[in-house]
C-alpha cells in the first residue's frame, strides 16, 4: 500500500487541499474591492480568535513581523529585558541589538525554563518598561509561560511583547493581555509562508526614520494595505485559520500531542518537552539520530532535521503545526515505534 507523506515538521507546513486551491486561484489586485474584503474578512477573524484589537499582515517571514514589532518598542522608548533559551529567543536579541534598542538580557542555556521570579526582579530593580520572549522557543520546543510572564509585565507597568510564531494556531490562546504579538503565515497557522502578522491591543506609532515597509501606523493610515500584498496568500492563510480554528483541531493536537510526548519520553528522547508541547526536540545519542532519519524517510513521516542548530546539536524535530485527520497521526505515532 502506498501511503501519503504525513508533515509533522516545523515548516514548510503540509497545507490541505483547500489552501492548495486557494493558492491556485488567479491573483486579485491589492487595489480591488475583493482584495479589501478578503483583507478584512481575515484581520476581522484573526482579530476575533486572538482577542486582540489589530492584526497587521506585511509582506514577508515571521523575523520581519518581529522587526515591526521591535520598531514600535523603539518609538515606546525606555529599557527593557529580553529572554532567551534558545536559537529564537537569541535572534530576537541579535535583531533588537541591531535596532538600538536598550536592554537588559536573561539569557539561559537551551532548553532551561525561565524563573519568573527572577524576571520580576529584573523587571522592578531596573523599572523597566517593556518585556520581550518568544511564548514557545520552536528550537527546544519550550514553553514560556506567557501568562505569568505578561501579569508581571502588567502588574509593574511594563509592557509584554511577545512572539507567538509557533503558538498561534496550535493552541487556544488568547492575546489580550500583551501589548502586541508576533505571528506567519507558515508555522502553526499552516498556510505558505510570505506573511508576516503582527497582533496589537496599543497605538501604533509613527516615526521619521522607520523603514515605510515596517511602519505600522503606516499601514493602519493606508487602511493596512499601503503595497502589494499576494492576495494568494492572504486567501490561502484565511482558508487555513477558518480550517484550523474552527474545526476542533485543538483537541485532536492535544490529545495526540500528550501521546507523542509519552511514546518519545518513554525512549528518553525528548528531555525539554513537556506533555503540553507541539513541538518536539528529540536528542538522540551516538549514532541513533541517523537510524531515525532513515525509518521516519523510509516511513515517509516529513520531518525537520536539516536546520544549522539541528544539525550541529544532532537533534531532531517533529512538530504537529499542520491540519491533521486522527489517521495521520496514527500513523505518525505507529511510525514512531
Ligand atoms: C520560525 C520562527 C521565527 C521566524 O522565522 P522565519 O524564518 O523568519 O519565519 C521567529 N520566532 C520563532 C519562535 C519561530 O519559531
Amino acid at each position: 500500500m502506498i501511503l501519503k507523506t504525513v508533515n509533522v515538521s516545523t515548516g514548510p507546513v503540509g497545507i490541505t487541499a483547500e489552501v492548495q486551491s486557494a493558492l491556485a486561484a488567479p491573483c486579485i489586485s491589492h487595489r480591488s474591492a475583493g482584495f479589501e474584503r478578503l483583507y478584512i474578512r481575515t484581520t476581522e477573524l484573526l482579530c476575533k480568535e486572538m482577542n486582540v484589537q489589530q492584526t497587521f499582515l506585511l509582506t514577508g517571514s515571521g523575523t520581519v513581523a518581529n522587526e515591526a514589532m521591535l520598531w514600535q518598542i523603539k518609538m515606546k522608548g525606555g529599557k527593557g529585558l529580553i529572554l532567551s533559551n534558545g536559537e529564537f529567543g537569541t535572534r530576537l536579541i541579535e535583531q533588537s541589538r541591531r535596532n538600538l534598542l536598550n536592554f537588559l538580557v536573561y539569557k539561559l542555556e537551551w532548553g532551561k525554563k525561565f524563573d519568573v521570579s527572577e524576571v520580576e526582579k529584573l523587571v522592578q530593580h531596573n523599572e523597566l518598561k517593556w518585556l520581550l520572549f518568544c511564548h514557545c522557543e520552536t528550537s527546544t520546543g519550550v514553553i514560556n509561560d506567557l501568562n505569568t510572564l505578561s501579569e508581571i509585565a502588567t502588574k509593574n507597568n511594563c509592557l509584554c511583547f511577545v512572539d507567538c510564531m509557533s503558538t498561534v494556531g496550535t493552541y487556544p490562546i488568547k492575546l489580550s493581555k500583551v501589548a502586541m504579538a508576533t505571528a506567519s503565515s507558515g508555522k502553526g497557522f499552516a498556510s505558505v509562508p510570505g506573511l508576516a502578522i503582527v497582533f496589537s491591543n496599543i497605538p501604533v506609532q509613527t516615526g521619521d526614520y522607520i523603514p515605510i515597509c515596517l511602519d505600522l501606523h503606516h499601514y493602519l493610515q493606508k487602511k493596512g494595505i499601503p503595497f502589494t500584498i499576494s492576495s494568494k496568500l492572504v486567501s490561502a492563510l484565511y482558508t487555513s485559520i477558518q480550517q484550523k480554528l474552527q474545526n476542533n483541531q485543538f483537541e485532536l493536537l492535544h490529545e495526540y500531542g500528550e501521546r507523542f510526548y509519552n511514546r518519545l519520553s518513554n525512549q528518553n528522547l525528548v528531555p525539554y518537552s513537556d506533555p503540553q508541547s507541539k513541538v518536539f526536540t528529540i536528542v538522540h545519542r551516538n549514532n541513533a539520530r541517523k537510524d531515525f532519519i532513515d525509518k521516519m524517510n523510509y516511513k515517509q513521516v516529513l520531518f525537520s532535521y536539516e536546520s544549522e542548530y539541528l544539525v550541529k546539536s544532532n537533534w531532531c524535530q517533529l512538530a504537529t503545526f499542520g491540519y491533521y485527520t486522527k489517521h495521520d497521526l496514527d500513523y505518525v505515532l505507529q511510525a514512531l515505534g
